[in-house]
């Protein structure tokens, strides 16, 4: 296999040896004579997968007993109409905090659904990107949930700190940080994450979900984002996407080997900073970003002559560096480097960007 390190930001890495393992076993799953993709999602095989996954997931994650777990299909941007359609009535309020391109998307889409309301928290202070802490959050005290989203995979904007609101449903969109560090669930009523960033190929959609946020009253729903109807049919009204949440039983597994969350917090950690540090060292490659909101799992900069981000990206690809490019809203290179990263990667990278310098400085 060519030797690159992928940095897309989704779908992205998939740890190698899980990839090993799902071709190994691709043709003949479980001894069946059949593919993984070929058998019913309520064969016996299929119901281990889906029962152990979830197990792992609690483990990993601590779930508490009151919280359920549920796969959707639809991605995050299904979540985005799900969360209002399900838990709050039409002409409802519900805070919508924006920090970047992801959680203005979820904003948008409320809009349909409620009055959201708008609360920006993204200040900038001489040139240097900030959050609002949370307690300056200015919340309406009639909203339903506050909306928000920890980790804006597009700007690298990552919100580590917890919210500790009395009284209020926290919603967090979870999709690219999730597993990447501990968190504590009991301080949310509901989370979610699409797949493919550190759960698995793109498809099915995790929510957890605290259960007396569930009601059984009649809701103009879409059955397939129904939470009830989810939680009724264990999470397969429709047919799952099943290869994704095979693989995410995977990934759960070498999740578990790896030392679990704890563990790979401390890689991920390790990881970014040694990312960060390249880049603030000097003043050929730019962050701006206040280093207690940088992101672990997606670092984006630029190169202060910006007319060499092109040929950053071009000459990165022929040095084994794939996907480096920043998303076309906010330009620039962006490296995402989620659980499936190894240390290796980004060692490589900095050699890279060291290499860069001298020869364009
Ligand atoms: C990737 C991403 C999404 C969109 O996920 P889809 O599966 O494409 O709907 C939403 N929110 C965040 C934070 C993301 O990183």
């Amino acid at each position: 296999m060519n030797k690159i390190y992928n940095f897309s930001a989704g779908p992205s890495m998939i740890p190698k040896d899980v990839l090993v393992q799902y071709k190994k076993e691709f043709y003949n799953w479980k001894n069946l004579g059949a593919s993984v993709i070929e058998v019913s999602h309520r064969s016996f095989e299929f119901m281990r997968v889906i029962e152990e996954c979830e197990k792992n997931l609690r483990f990993l994650m601590n779930i508490p007993n009151n919280y359920h777990v549920l796969f959707f299909s639809g991605g995050a941007r299904g979540q985005f109409s799900a969360i209002p359609m399900n838990l709050i009535k039409k002409n409802e309020f519900a805070d919508y905090i924006c920090s970047g391109y992801w959680s203005n998307a979820a904003f948008k889409e409320a809009k349909k659904y409620c009055f959201p309301k708008k609360i920006n928290v993204i200040e900038n202070h001489n040139n240097i990107v900030n959050v609002t802490p949370f307690s300056k959050w200015k919340l309406n005290k009639k909203s339903s949930y506050v909306h928000y989203c920890p980790n804006e995979t597009l700007e690298g904007i990552e919100i580590r700190e917890e919210p500790n609101f009395l009284d209020k449903i926290i919603i967090g969109d979870f999709s690219s940080t999730i597993l990447s560090r501990c968190i504590d669930i009991k301080k949310y009523g509901l989370i979610y994450a699409s797949a493919q960033k550190n759960i698995s190929a793109a498809g099915i959609t995790l929510v957890i979900i605290r259960e007396d946020l569930i009601t059984s009253e009649k809701k103009l729903v879409p059955s397939i984002l129904d939470y009830n109807i989810a939680i009724n049919h264990q999470s397969m009204f429709n047919t799952p996407v099943t290869l994704s949440w095979y693989l995410a039983g995977l990934v759960f597994k070498w999740l578990i080997n790896k030392g679990g969350v704890k563990k790979i917090e401390q890689d991920n950690k390790v990881k970014a900073n040694l990312l960060y540090k390249k880049i603030d060292d000097t003043n050929f490659y730019i962050n701006n970003i206040n280093k207690k909101y940088r992101s672990y799992m997606n670092v984006p900069f630029y190169l202060k002559n910006e007319k060499l981000n092109n040929i950053f990206i071009k000459e990165a690809q022929s040095f084994g560096l794939y996907a480096l490019k920043g998303h076309k809203i906010v330009g620039g290179i962006r490296a995402s480097i989620y659980n499936a990263m190894p240390i290796e990667g980004v060692k490589k990278l900095i050699k890279f960007m060291n290499y860069f310098e001298e020869k364009y400085r």
